[in-house]
């Protein structure tokens, strides 16, 4: 028996495919904002992995990962669900910058609130709708602006099923990483749900 799926109220059954627009605050313009989220259900149970990307606005090699990633035949085959979201940031995105409007650091937001800043309330609904619905995450980044960063792995690596998880992804580098304080990491630790942070590239 394949535990239920329900993201923004809407339930997707095993084997099956979808993209859910996630109602976000609309922009100063008075635009409607949508976070996009795909969501890919195996027909057989098994681990709910969301990878996410460009939770800093100007982190964009994420957005193409998850492209590919989308496109891969091994999908067809797959145990579990995959839940992926390439702009976590719109807002960022369309400013081409790492930060909200108000310059929060989404990343330093976590978990949120239902009634803070556009920045609490983000990161309160990606908490709600995507990371507490999962068994494990990957999120996505790069370095800054004219700095690139070798291909790495952020992770808790004292943690065995996280260690077991960085070794898989097969990068050059594995770095032990110290939870920031807000940061989406910290937050899914606090669930229990091991996590990896990806850095590779520049920023744009
Ligand atoms: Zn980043």
């Amino acid at each position: 028996m394949t535990a239920e799926l329900i993201i923004n109220d809407q339930i997707i059954e095993p084997g099956c495919s979808v993209m859910i627009d996630l109602p976000l605050p609309r922009l100063y313009t008075h635009a409607l904002m949508t976070m996009p989220v795909h969501v890919i259900r195996g027909k057989k149970p098994g681990p709910k992995l969301f990878v996410s990307a460009a939770i800093h606005g100007d982190e964009l090699n994420g957005v193409e990962i998850i492209r590919r990633l989308l496109k891969q035949p091994a999908l067809n085959k797959l145990r579990g669900d995959l839940i992926a979201i390439p702009m976590v940031n719109v807002y960022g995105i369309i400013h081409h910058s790492r930060y909200l409007p108000d310059r929060r650091d989404l990343n330093r937001s976590f978990p949120g609130s239902k009634k803070g800043s556009l920045a609490a309330r983000l990161a309160d609904l990606f908490m709600t709708e995507i990371v507490r619905k999962c068994t494990h995450g990957i999120d996505l980044h790069t370095g800054a602006i004219h700095r690139s960063n070798l291909p790495q792995i952020r992770a808790n690596l004292d943690d065995a099923e996280t260690l077991s998880l960085a070794k898989s992804f097969n990068v050059p580098v594995l770095l032990n990483s110290n939870l920031r304080d807000g940061s989406m990491r910290e937050s899914a630790a606090g669930l229990g749900i091991p996590m990896l942070l990806y850095e590779a590239g520049e920023a744009l």
